[in-house]
C-alpha cells in the first residue's frame, strides 16, 4: 500500500503549507485563521488606500494600494477593480487585456427626460 502512504504524506505536506499560510496571514486583532482566505475587500478611493478586512472581528489592514478610478494593486501583486464608493471588488486577471468585461455599469442615464 505505498500509494497510500505517499497520497497521505502529499496531504499533510499541503495542509501542512495552507496551515502554515493561514497562521502566516492570520488576523493580526483576533487571530482568526480564515482572514487569509476569507476576508472582506475594502478601499478608500480618497486616501488611496485597499484593505482585507477580517470577517470576524472588522479589522482593516492596509493591503495595497487604488487609485482614484478604482484600479486596486494588491502587495501580493494580484490586480482588481473597486466600485467608487470602495465598497464592491472584482479581481481582474492577468492576460485578457482588452476583452469586454461583462456588464460594465455606468450606461447613460436618463431615462424619462424632460
Ligand atoms: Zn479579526
Amino acid at each position: 500500500m505505498e500509494e497510500l502512504v505517499v497520497s497521505i504524506f502529499f496531504c499533510s505536506v499541503l495542509m501542512a503549507c495552507i496551515g502554515l499560510l493561514a497562521y502566516s496571514e492570520r488576523c493580526s486583532s483576533c487571530g482568526n485563521m480564515l482572514y487569509h482566505f476569507f476576508n472582506n475587500k475594502k478601499a478608500n478611493l480618497v486616501i488611496g488606500e485597499a484593505y482585507h478586512v477580517c470577517k470576524r472581528c472588522g479589522a482593516k489592514e492596509v493591503k495595497g494600494t487604488v487609485d482614484c478610478s478604482g484600479y486596486v494593486v494588491w502587495s501580493n501583486g494580484n490586480e482588481g477593480d473597486f466600485s467608487e464608493d470602495g465598497e464592491h471588488y472584482r479581481k481582474r486577471y492577468h492576460g485578457r487585456d482588452g476583452v469586454g468585461s461583462a456588464g460594465d455599469g455606468g450606461g447613460s442615464g436618463g431615462d424619462g427626460g424632460f
